[in-house]
């Protein structure tokens, strides 16, 4: 395989004949990104407005994270936890201070964070809380999105997530999301153990709850002796406006689970969180993963989270957010219907075009354009860029799909 530099179709084409079909990306080919700015192999710019699924908070290539990145991949990289290393014991030590709990599991990926969580709340389930042995139940909302694993699928009502993909794993209950009412119907049941649900759900479409329904979720979780679990893989780390999405309400999940934006998006890194009495029913050799807690990753969490907290990127996305969606709502002429969003997590949903172009069409004229977003379902287009974009970038990106879909008219 050559090193040389081809055109777009190349490589697109070697994806093509060598890869699985389980994507459909649109036609970018990057090599090179830097703050919200990525490039492809032609050397055309682009506005990033995805961030990788809000795993690039930090912006692309930050100097920081790089750096420290560079420095402990020549130092040490991989131990396992047969052994102990110097830097996941400051990892541990930072992110719980600055979140407010007692201990910390690290793994890799958001889905094996959540997978992490569900397993944690089962042990509370039976150690703590005393649900007869494998009879525990944990509930999750309609639209949820967590990840490709079996278990994962198992929860979801997206069928392009669960067709062909069973038998499922049992004792996982649904409840209409942004619904009080149908989750304390729930919570009375025998042997609920957990909650898990997202602030905001991203890939349903940011759909954003009413004000007020995290508090109570809260409450109820506490009423019932059910432990609320927070997926914040994507709303987590300054995404929406602060370091957690659950901080706009003031509430404290028993587990929260964060990956994503953890690494700034230098490689897999995702955590788990809790007070001792959930994380304690853990022993040794009862979960685990060869690469989580490894001093690389470890040395770059602590880097990624520091860059959140100094370069005040929760407080950016919080004002950038609000000229986003102010300059969004001004498209409702062109083919925009609803603009929702918090902080820099955003979206807006395309009113059909008459001869059938829908949200993947506007993407691809985005592209054309300079700006890269995806679609999520059919209508729906998600602008969440890198949290440090200044204002005239924000102006830049919203100038970019007002000509976008004045064009498509
Ligand atoms: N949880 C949420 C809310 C997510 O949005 C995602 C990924 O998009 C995940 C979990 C899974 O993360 P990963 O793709 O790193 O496994």
């Amino acid at each position: 395989m050559t090193s040389e530099k081809r055109s777009s179709q190349f490589y697109i084409d070697l994806e093509k004949r060598y890869g699985a079909f389980n994507y459909e990306p649109i036609p970018a080919v990057l090599s090179k990104g830097k703050g919200v700015y990525v490039e492809d192999v032609e050397g055309k710019k682009y506005i990033d407005c995805l961030s990788a699924y809000s795993a690039v908070n930090q912006g692309h290539c930050h100097p920081r994270i790089v750096k420290v990145m560079q420095e402990q991949a020549e130092t040490l990289t991989l131990t396992s936890r047969a052994f102990y290393n110097d830097k996941l014991g400051v990892f541990e030590e930072y992110i719980t201070n600055l979140l407010g709990y007692d201990r910390v599991l690290p793994m890799n990926s958001g889905v094996e964070a959540c997978e992490t969580a569900v397993k944690l709340c089962r042990k509370w389930a039976y150690l703590v809380k005393g649900i007869p042995r494998y009879q525990a139940r944990i509930i999750f909302a309609k639209g949820n999105f967590w990840g490709r694993s079996i278990a994962a699928v198992s929860t979801s009502t997206d069928p392009s997530s669960y067709k062909d993909f069973g038998p499922f794993v049992p004792n996982f209950d649904l409840v209409p999301y942004n619904d009080i009412e149908s989750l304390e119907q729930k919570l009375k049941e025998e042997n609920i153990a957990g909650f898990m649900v997202e602030p905001i759900q991203g890939e349903a479409g940011v759909i954003v709850p009413d004000e007020g329904y995290l508090k109570k979720v809260s409450e109820l979780c506490k009423k019932y002796n059910v432990l609320f679990i927070a997926d914040e893989v994507q709303t987590g780390i300054g995404r929406t406006g602060k370091m957690l999405c659950c901080d706009h309400e003031g509430v404290k999940p028993d587990i929260l689970v964060l990956g994503k934006a953890l690494s700034g998006g230098m490689m897999p890194v995702s955590a788990v969180l809790s007070n001792n009495e959930i994380m304690l029913t853990l022993k040794p050799g009862e979960h685990g993963s060869t690469f989580g807690g490894n001093p690389l990753a470890s040395a770059i969490a602590v880097e990624s989270l520091r860059v959140i907290v100094d370069e005040k990127l929760a407080e950016n996305a919080h004002v950038m957010g609000e000229i986003f969606r102010t300059e969004l709502k001004k498209l409702t002429k062109h083919r925009v219907g609803a603009v929702r969003g918090k902080g820099l997590l955003n979206a807006i949903d395309i009113i059909p075009f008459s001869d059938g172009r829908e949200a993947k069409d506007v993407c691809l004229k985005l592209k054309e354009n300079g700006l890269l977003a995806k679609q999520t379902h059919d209508h729906t287009i998600r602008f969440a860029p890198p949290l440090v974009i200044t204002k005239e970038q924000v102006l830049e990106a919203t100038n970019i799909i007002r000509k976008t879909l004045e064009e498509m008219e």
